[in-house]
């Protein structure tokens, strides 16, 4: 059936993967989304929803129930939630949607699909130690006014980058590119 002019694609029963929710369930806090009732509380509560209405945590966690794998996954959404659990706050049925979120972007980093965003200061954590580049000029600035200099590299904070794996995901990522 050709899809309305301008909508997502529909997604198939075929393509559905129905234990989802159970492997959200085993990630730590993923385990009360089957609680929800759709009632929208979390949605209507969200402030990442208040600036864009397409971000929807009543639809992602029915997409979960629901076996949308592959569409939950690859959606850049999931990595907008801000982690403020006015959500789980909320919820009448005590479902953690932040922690919901978490346990699926946990997933879809290990499937590659860590948002592009994530996976360069992911890179820069592994490569600096830190989230951006000192560069001498950022050093010299502060000689002028007096400071100490930066450090370039955080080799213990290289050195947990490394012992967590951090690394596999970035990569994973990386050859997921389309
Ligand atoms: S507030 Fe709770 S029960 Fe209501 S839609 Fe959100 S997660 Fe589901
Ligand atoms: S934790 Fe995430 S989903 Fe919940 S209200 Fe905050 S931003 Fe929205």
């Amino acid at each position: 059936m050709a899809n309305v002019k301008g909508s997502k694609p529909m997604t198939r029963f075929e393509e559905l993967t129905p234990s989802f929710w159970r492997e959200v369930a085993k990630e730590p806090g993923g385990e009360l989304s089957a609680r929800c009732f759709a009632c929208g509380t979390c949605t209507a509560a969200c402030p990442v929803h208040a600036v864009d209405a397409r971000y929807n945590p009543r639809q992602l966690v029915h997409m979960i129930l629901l076996g949308m794998r592959e569409r939950v996954l690859s959606s850049d959404f999931i990595w907008l939630c801000s982690g403020c659990y006015t959500c789980a706050d909320r919820c009448p049925q005590g479902v953690r949607v932040t922690d919901i979120m978490t346990a699926v972007k946990n997933i879809a980093a290990r499937e590659g699909y860590l948002h592009p965003t994530f996976r360069q200061q992911a890179e820069l954590v592994g490569r600096f130690g830190r989230l951006y580049e000192v560069e001498d000029f950022d050093n010299k600035k502060r000689q002028r006014l007096g400071l100490p200099p930066v450090r370039k590299t955080f080799p213990e904070v290289q050195e947990i980058f490394r012992m967590t794996g951090m690394g596999k995901y970035t990569e994973a990522a990386e050859a997921n590119q389309p």
